[in-house]
């Protein structure tokens, strides 16, 4: 296993988050090798594509692919982007790179503007997220004062300018196109796609934005290759991941493991179950992914491949642990209304459906459940899920579905009986 880690290597050594500490453990030692080595643009976009690193925002898209679509030779400023904004309940990693490793961050944003072209970038940080944006923007002074940024980087022609812009806090601007129009000072809401950012992007200028994790993996690829980045984890999930393990844990927390870790051993990093507990289900990359029983969950990998077959996503990354004394309704009917609340309104089956999720379930929680209503959950459900501009809608389907397949039983009890059938109920939170 590798212990070290790579995002959150020097997370633990104290000022870990300063220019000098990071220069002393190796940091833009892979700015420096791209830009007076020199490795050209192309060489920078290979060693990505052979690394096999996947974005860690919860999409999984390659990054190397992502980075080759950026387009060469057009007029005007190309920008990047790096979303901080991190909305997704249990995810809780980014703000820990932010805190701890922000020169990582910002060496992978230079070196990923110099592969594709870019002139300009923004950090789009969570504004309540007052700790790290403070951190982030002194970085970024040291790195102004240290020749790191701006006219002339490290003596050659490449020039490159960052800077931080807060955000409001609303979850939808963590998708990418919202993100952009809140960086533009408009509402905060999804484009239609295409065209993507890579055509038409910030100011309609051509545009790449990468999470995070994603950014912060980027300096070790180019000093040690793809090919070793590849081999920490395993084919088409290559590197490490930090797992922000959440619920039911003794001993919860980041967790940075390569990919195809067991699911059982990182349950066993955060302190496994609590005296006497059974696992009961697992939320594997945040509420916006389908749950998993516990007992299949506990013959898991943890990487993009295995969860998707098991009929889930690693998303982000943040795994919500569930065991026997939740009762699945109430979590669920929690999670709907966050979906609800947060639905930015431009979609009819969003907007509504939201809504309807929230209601039909809240009165199946508060014991006036009807017959029909699983049914109609799954019908509503179904008139959401693909009918939507972007992802948010299906996401907050995702749980009610797959919860009212896994434990149908618990929903009937609500409904028949007007009670919980686990009578010992608390939070997951
Ligand atoms: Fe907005 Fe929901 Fe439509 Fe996304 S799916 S654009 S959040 S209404």
């Amino acid at each position: 296993m590798y212990v070290n880690g790579v995002t959150l290597r020097n997370r633990g050594l104290p000022d870990s988050h300063r220019i000098g500490v990071y220069r002393q453990t190796g940091g833009y030692g892979a700015l420096a090798k791209v830009l007076q080595g020199p490795m050209s643009p192309d060489q920078i976009i290979s060693e990505m594509k052979l690394s096999a690193l996947r974005g860690r925002g919860g999409a999984g898209f390659p990054t190397g692919l992502k980075w080759s679509f950026m387009p060469k030779g057009v007029a005007g400023t190309k920008y990047l982007l790096c979303n901080a904004d991190e909305g997704e309940p249990g995810t809780c990693k980014d703000r820990d790179i932010m805190r701890y490793e922000p020169h990582r961050l910002i060496e992978g944003m230079i070196i990923g503007a110099y592969a594709m072209g870019a002139r300009s970038g923004y950090i789009y940080i969570r504004g309540e997220f007052v700790e790290p944006i403070r951190t982030v923007e002194a970085a970024i002074d040291e790195a102004y004062a240290a020749g790191l940024l701006g006219e002339r980087i490290l003596g050659t022609d490449f020039s490159f300018d960052l800077a931080v812009h807060r955000g409001a806090g609303a979850y939808i601007c963590g998708e990418e196109t919202a993100l952009m129009e809140s960086l533009e000072g408009k509402k905060g809401q999804p484009r239609f796609k295409p065209p993507f950012p890579a055509s038409y992007g910030l100011y309609g200028q051509p545009t790449t934005i990468n999470n995070v994790e994603t950014f912060a993996s980027v300096p070790d690829i180019v000093l040690h290759g793809g090919e070793w980045f590849l081999k920490l984890g395993k084919p088409n999930n290559g590197g490490t991941k930090i797992f922000s393990v959440t619920g039911h844990v003794r001993n919860p927390g980041n967790f940075e493991v390569p990919m195809g870790t067991p699911f059982r051993d990182l349950l066993g990093m955060a302190g496994g179950l609590h005296p006497g507990r059974r696992l009961k289900a697992v939320i594997p990359g945040g509420t916006s992914t389908a749950m998993v029983a516990g007992d299949a969950m506990m013959e898991l990998a943890m990487d993009y491949d295995s969860i998707s077959k098991a009929g889930s996503a690693l998303g982000a990354g943040s795994v919500i642990v569930i065991d026997d004394s939740v009762c699945i309704v109430r979590v669920v009917e929690r999670i709907a209304r966050f979906y609800m609340h947060e639905s930015c309104g431009q979609c009819t089956p969003c907007r509504e459906g939201m809504g309807w999720l929230w209601r039909v379930l809240h009165r199946i929680e508060n014991g006036q459940g009807r017959e029909p209503d699983l049914d109609l959950l799954q019908n509503v459900g179904s008139r959401i899920e693909g009918r939507t501009i972007c992802a948010l809608a299906d996401g907050g389907v995702a749980p009610v579905v797959s919860s009212l397949r896994l434990f149908p039983e618990e929903y009937e009890h609500h409904i028949r009986q007007g009670s919980c059938l686990v009578t010992d109920s608390r939070s997951v939170a």
